[in-house]
């Protein structure tokens, strides 16, 4: 599996974000490492531009990147 474009500069992959439920290393293994094309910043990042990444948006938050897409 490749790794994703952003992947040094990412805030989520080099833990500017919090864990809060602990669950990082597993989102860093499945998009940051692999299904990247499926991970909300990216999807975001590849459509809008990286400084349309919100802050505080985790990988898995798709349903909120897909709001933000359809704006
Ligand atoms: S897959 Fe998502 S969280 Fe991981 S490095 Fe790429 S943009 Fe960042």
């Amino acid at each position: 599996m490749a790794n994703c474009e952003c992947l040094e500069k990412c805030p989520f992959f080099n833990d500017k974000m919090a864990d809060n439920d602990g669950l990082c290393s597993m989102y860093k293994t499945k998009f940051c490492q692999g299904d990247f094309a499926g991970c909300a910043r990216y999807m975001i990042f590849k459509k809008l531009g990286k400084e349309s990444v919100p802050k505080d948006l985790y990988p898995n938050m798709t349903e909120r990147a897909q709001k933000i897409l359809a704006v």
